[in-house]
């Protein structure tokens, strides 16, 4: 296999969002290699949140190509059917600001339910696939707790194990540290740093500019379109655009 065979597991093409007359995403084309870690950024309301919700179907764009591990997901805005779409979700693990685990379960069943519901796991293999992803997120002890027992680094990092129980191709964090004390971030930073290590491929929208320094491979600047796409390095010593050193002047 030569490099030119090796294939995006996620192309966004021309992709467009509308709420109503407010037109949220235009025109963003993107390629993300297996492996790769992109880091979005930009200010409040510039689209990161819908960019990422278009790429789990949460949000249906009106405009534009998504394909996944070489599947469609959406041509020129129309989604999969429903069967198919569901199959093609489940390579896209999805960690949002607010966990959403479910309270009424532990632990061990919050990410042990996923692949017994939806992957048709015997509750054995489940519970064993659910107790070796908590031992890589550093809660294996915690399995029998409840989410409320939890501090919200340690609920981040079930929310993570929970979407990795889904074996996907690629894991899309949404701001997963914005809502933790300042003491609990590293941590979550921490279990997501060794997943990259692993060579999973990820989109994280994140502030924490450290983490972007380290880890990403790419940083892409959003505002209602892709503005600055580069290396930390260049994106953050070096932007092109007025709006990025604008915005960057605000986070840094
Ligand atoms: P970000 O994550 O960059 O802060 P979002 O993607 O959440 O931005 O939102 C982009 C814009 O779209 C914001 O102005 C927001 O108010 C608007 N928006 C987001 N979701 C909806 C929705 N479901 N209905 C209407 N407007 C929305
Ligand atoms: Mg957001």
């Amino acid at each position: 296999m030569t490099t030119s065979d090796i294939r995006p597991i996620l192309e966004i093409r021309d992709l467009g969002k509308d709420f109503g007359d407010f037109n949220v995403l235009r025109d963003i084309s993107l390629d993300v290699m297996p492996s790769q870690v992109v880091v979005v950024i930009g200010p409040s309301g510039s689209g990161k949140s819908t960019l990422l919700r278009c790429c789990n179907c949460l949000e249906v764009p009106q405009r534009g190509s998504i394909r996944i591990c070489d599947k469609d997901l959406v041509v020129d805005g129309k989604m999969l059917p429903d069967r198919e779409l569901n199959a093609l979700r489940m390579q896209v693990g999805m960690v949002f600001q607010g966990f959403n685990l479910f309270p009424h379960l532990s632990v061990l069943e919050n990410v042990s339910i996923g692949p017994r519901k939806l992957r048709g796991m015997s509750a054995k293999a489940s519970d064993e696939l659910a107790l070796s992803l908590l031992d890589k997120v550093g809660l294996k002890e915690r399995a029998s707790a409840y989410p409320a027992q939890l501090s919200g680094g340690q609920k981040q990092r079930v929310a993570i194990a929970r979407a990795l129980a889904m074996e996907p191709r690629v894991m899309l964090f949404d701001e997963p540290t914005s809502a933790l004390d300042p003491e609990l971030v590293g941590e979550v930073l921490q279990v997501m740093k060794a997943l990259a290590a692993e060579g999973m491929t990820m989109i994280v929208v994140t502030h924490e500019m450290g983490f972007a320094r380290e880890v990403a491979d790419e940083v892409l600047v959003m505002d209602g379109t892709i503005i600055e796409h580069g290396k930390p390095e260049d994106v953050f010593s070096n932007p092109k655009q007025e709006r990025t050193r604008t915005f960057l002047k605000c986070i840094l």
